[in-house]
Parts: C-alpha cells; sequence; structure tokens
C-alpha cells in the first residue's frame, strides 16, 4: 500500500469508530440498553449468547472465584458491534457492590459517554460520581431517559435535575407523549415525526411523519388530554429551551436527551442512530510527546486495566489496552515504554461479549486485551513512535478504609510481595500510619477489598484480616515539613503516608476534614496525589 492509501484507509477506520462507555445506577436498564444495542448490530451469534441472560445475566465474566459466589461481574469488558459502517466499542463499567476503581479507570477509555437515567428515579449516586469523571475529562455525554413506559417523574423535573445536580444543560431530541400505562410514544424535535410506542419488544417502530408538532395527526396520536400537554411542553421548550448546539455538545456542556424504554426496544434505534451522528471518532490524546493523533501511523495505547485469573487454570492477566494511534498487527513489535525494551504482541485478545477472539489488526478507539506474564503496570503506555507515554490515568481518592495484618506473621514476606503487586495493578491503595507503620488500605468500593482478601489467600497464599475503620476521605497534605505534625490530627482523623511517603490525613467526616482545613491555611489538601 502507497502512504498516501495507507493514510486514507487508517483515517476511514479512525472516523468509523465510536468508543463509548454507559454510565449508570444499578437496576437503571444498563445492561437491558446493552443487550438491545448489540442486537442492533446484527449479530446473530451475540442474539444468541445474550439471549439466556437472566439466568446467567453476569455469566459472561466470571472468571474468578469470588464473582462466581456472588454472581456478578468484577471488571469491565468490552462489546464490540458493527452498524451501518460504524464500528461501535462499548466499555462496560461495572456497578453495584461490584463498583471500583477500574470502573472509573475505563472511563477514561471512552471517547464519549451514555448516561442512562431511570425516569421514576432521576440522577441517583452511581452516575453521579461516574458523571464528575467524565466531566472532568470533558467527553460528551448522551442521555437516555429509560423506562417511559411506567410512571415517572414529570420530564421536566428531571432536566432540572441534570441542571441543578449535575450542573449540565440538556436538549431535549424528543418528548414522551403521555406516560406509564397511558405511554403514547415520543414527538421527534428534530425530524418532526411520531414515533409510536406498542410494547411487547415491537422490532419494527412506528413512524409517522408530520408537519409539526400542531399536526392533526399528532393529535390523533396523543388524545386530546395529552395533546394539551404535548403543545405545551413542546412550546416551552421551543421557548424557554436551551438550542441545539453540537459544539456544546461536543464539549461536554450540553446534553442530547432521548426518551425511551429499553426493555421495549423503544426508542433504541433512534437514540443509536443520532448518537453515531453526533459522538466523535476517538479524539487526539495528551502524552509526553503533546497530542497524539489517532491518524497518526505509527501505533500508540496505554493500559487502563490489568484483570488477573481470566483462567483459573494459568495464573495469567490480562491487561486491557486503549489504541491510540496507528494499526495493530498481531506480532508487531513495540516498545513498552516504562520499561525501556521492546515486546512482541504475539496473543491479543478482543471482547466480543462473552468470546474471546484472537485479533489480527486493530484500530484507534479499539480496546484490545494482551496476555500479561506480568511485566504490564495501569497506565502503562507502549508504542512504536519512541518515548510516547500517556497521561490519561487518574488517581482517585479512597472513600473506604481498612487496617489490614497478616494472620500468620511468618508469611510477611509473601504479604508484601502481594501488596506491591495489587497496588501496581491498582487493585488497592496503601497507606502507613506515621510512627507505628500500621498498614491501611484504601479503596473506592466494597468489593476491591474483597478481591483483595481473596487474592492475597488464592496468589500469595496469605491470610489477612481486615479491620473497616470509620475514614471516609483522604487528602494529601502539602505543607511546609516542619509545620506537619500528627498531633495536629489526632480527633476524627489521622495523619498516614501513601507509598511514595507523601502525607495523607484520613478524615471520619466532612466537618472533621473542613475545620482541619481551615485550622491549616497554609496547608493544601488535595484529592488524589500532587
Ligand atoms: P442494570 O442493573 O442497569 O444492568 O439493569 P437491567 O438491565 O438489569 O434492568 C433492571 C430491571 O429493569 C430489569 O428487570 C429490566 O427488565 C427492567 N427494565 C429495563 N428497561 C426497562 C424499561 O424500559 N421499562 C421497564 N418497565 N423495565 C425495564
Amino acid at each position: 500500500m502507497s502512504i498516501d492509501t495507507a493514510q486514507k484507509k487508517m483515517q476511514e477506520e479512525v472516523e468509523k469508530r465510536r468508543t463509548f462507555a454507559i454510565i449508570s445506577h444499578p437496576d437503571a436498564g444498563k445492561t437491558t440498553l446493552t443487550e438491545k444495542l448489540l442486537l442492533f448490530g446484527g449479530a446473530i451469534r451475540l442474539a444468541g449468547t445474550v439471549k439466556g441472560r437472566k439466568a446467567s445475566k453476569h455469566a459472561t465474566s466470571d472468571w474468578m472465584e469470588i464473582e462466581k459466589q456472588r454472581g456478578i461481574s468484577v471488571t469491565s469488558s468490552v462489546m464490540q458491534f458493527d452498524y451501518e459502517g460504524h464500528r461501535v466499542n462499548i466499555l462496560d463499567t461495572p456497578g453495584h457492590q461490584d463498583f471500583s476503581e477500574d470502573t472509573y479507570r475505563t472511563l477514561t477509555a471512552a471517547d464519549s459517554a451514555v448516561m442512562l437515567i431511570d425516569s421514576a428515579k432521576g440522577v441517583e449516586e452511581q452516575t453521579k460520581k461516574l458523571f464528575q469523571v467524565c466531566r472532568k475529562r470533558g467527553i460528551p455525554i448522551f442521555t437516555f431517559i429509560n423506562k417511559l413506559d411506567r410512571e415517572g417523574r414529570n420530564p421536566f423535573d428531571l432536566l432540572e435535575e441534570l441542571e441543578q445536580v449535575l450542573g449540565i444543560r440538556s436538549y431535549p431530541m424528543n418528548w414522551p407523549i403521555g406516560s406509564g400505562k397511558q405511554f403514547r410514544g415520543v414527538y421527534d424535535r428534530a425530524q418532526t415525526q411520531v414515533e409510536l410506542f406498542q410494547g411487547d419488544d415491537h422490532k419494527e417502530i412506528q413512524v409517522q411523519k408530520v408537519s409539526g408538532y400542531q399536526d392533526d395527526l399528532v393529535k390523533e396520536i396523543a388524545g386530546e388530554y395529552y395533546y394539551d400537554q404535548l403543545i405545551q411542553d413542546l412550546e416551552l421548550l421551543d421557548v424557554a429551551g436551551d438550542a441545539f448546539d453540537f459544539d456544546k455538545v461536543r464539549g461536554g456542556e450540553l446534553t442530547p436527551v432521548f426518551f425511551g424504554s429499553a426493555v421495549n426496544s423503544f426508542g433504541v434505534q433512534t437514540f443509536l442512530e443520532n448518537f453515531l451522528k453526533l459522538a466523535p471518532a476517538p479524539t487526539p490524546r495528551r502524552s509526553s510527546e503533546g497530542e497524539i493523533d489517532p491518524s497518526n501511523q505509527k501505533f500508540s495505547g496505554y493500559i487502563f486495566k490489568i484483570q488477573a485469573n481470566m483462567n483459573p487454570a494459568h495464573r495469567d492477566r490480562i491487561a486491557f489496552l486503549r489504541i491510540c494511534s496507528g494499526k495493530f498487527e498481531r506480532g508487531m513489535s513495540v516498545k513498552h515504554v516504562r520499561v525501556g525494551k521492546d515486546i512482541k504482541l504475539a496473543q491479543p485478545q478482543q471482547f466480543l461479549a462473552q468470546d474471546r477472539d484472537i485479533v489480527e489488526e486493530a484500530y484507534p478507539g479499539d480496546i484490545i486485551g494482551l496476555f500479561d506474564p506480568g511485566i504490564f503496570r495501569i497506565g502503562d503506555s507502549l508504542s512504536q513512535g519512541g518515548k510516547v507515554e500517556f497521561d490519561e490515568l487518574p488517581t482517585f481518592s479512597p472513600e473506604l478504609f481498612s487496617k489490614v495484618t497478616v494472620k500468620n506473621a511468618l508469611k510477611h514476606k509473601q504479604f508484601q510481595k502481594g501488596v506491591d503487586q495489587l497496588t501496581e495493578e491498582g487493585t488497592i491503595q496503601v497507606f502507613k500510619t506515621v510512627g507505628f507503620e500500621d498498614m491501611i488500605l484504601g479503596v473506592v468500593g466494597q468489593l476491591q477489598f474483597e478481591v483483595f482478601e481473596h487474592r492475597m489467600r488464592a496468589e500469595y497464599g496469605v491470610e489477612v484480616q481486615l479491620q473497616r475503620m470509620n475514614y471516609q476521605f483522604a487528602r494529601w497534605l502539602v505543607e511546609d515539613k516542619e509545620k506537619i505534625d500528627p498531633g495536629k490530627f489526632r480527633i476524627n482523623s489521622q495523619l498516614v503516608k501513601d507509598k511514595k511517603d507523601n502525607y495523607v490525613v484520613l478524615f471520619e467526616s466532612e466537618y472533621a476534614m473542613r475545620s482541619a482545613i481551615e485550622k491549616n491555611p497554609t496547608a493544601k489538601f488535595l484529592e488524589t496525589a500532587p
């Protein structure tokens, strides 16, 4: 291939990709929506694998003992499908008790996010947390308000909540006609058409083109009662609502909102089509060498997640790599930047629902799983173009803390080895108390403790004892050395050190944290390591 043809092909491949994550609170319908999206991809094989999900909802990733015991998926996986010339990558973000730093980190590998909201519940806790991570990255966010077939909250209230709680303005792309038992469908504002709700998973959406919302046909469909309401609502939106602004959508300041019902496949296709039009293809990524454009011919990517024990028979690990530029080809050699060595990417895997295929080639926006004999860390960059390092992975402030001790003191060496390894993988964060050197683990989700306990036992043969502590916040203390005094943090707080000997204060409450900030005006209290 000539350079020009190669470049053109590269651009086309980049342009057709959409890589996103669904952010939501458990039960909003993420699994259902994902399933429906995969079905639109037309992959029969996928349809077959996702069908029996009620019985084995999370069976796709029950690689770890602990997952099997609890019937949940510990770590995010990646799904891919094609739709009308696009290649779509969905990154799964585990929720519930299996919420962990992995969930946050996965978001760094996405170019946009779909925020799924239960119309009866509005913005919930986990959605808020995940939203904030997306917001910090400035990625576009698309909103799907689900379960319109049930009695839900007033749509204006929901939009108001997006603005009040999340601080994002919204633009409804469509608007519900009726709700709950009387849900008739939606009015599509841009295409001036009515989409009729039929319930029961009808694949064919009934669409009626109309001249505008004043059209008699709309009146007929909506019925007198809902028609008046609909007209009022839409007029209000036209007059007082935000205008559609593509740049604001791309900048993550305005979220296009879609109403629908995932379980009935209602509104999902319209959503998908609009999403594919409005969401960005892989964008340039920040690195030590400046911005790296995805269509740059030289391959580069970074590891955002490491998953252990994919196969219990082996102690293998899989490192998930997000491709940032260039074409990936099986067997290619790349530089492992941190280590400064060339490595061969021989057995890469792609994750398609529960099948793991060997991937021959992949492009920016794609995620590949690399077999990891223990050479990778979270945040590692691989590159063909010299020392490119991506600066994508934020660390997160832990919110749950436990003191950890070894039951058998003779196992101390293995214990230390395990702790070092698991910290490196990003499974946990470790702190030590000043003076006594007691070890404290910090995590963002309870499951991380359980994974830690399990893996210490299974992989290092060490029984550990975890004792939950009351702390809720960790703040990195930046202050002149001579002013740092553990005595200042005795009440409802404690001074500890992180792995790199940075000082960190743990607080039991927001109140304790605020009063420490007031009493130490020259100090800085940072959410993550400086
Ligand atoms: P997840 O926890 O976010 O993955 O949620 P699921 O996809 O498992 O859905 C949670 C529950 O909501 C399930 O019982 C779904 O059948 C149900 N559900 C999903 N979408 C809809 C919808 O549009 N309408 C109604 N009534 N129920 C829905």
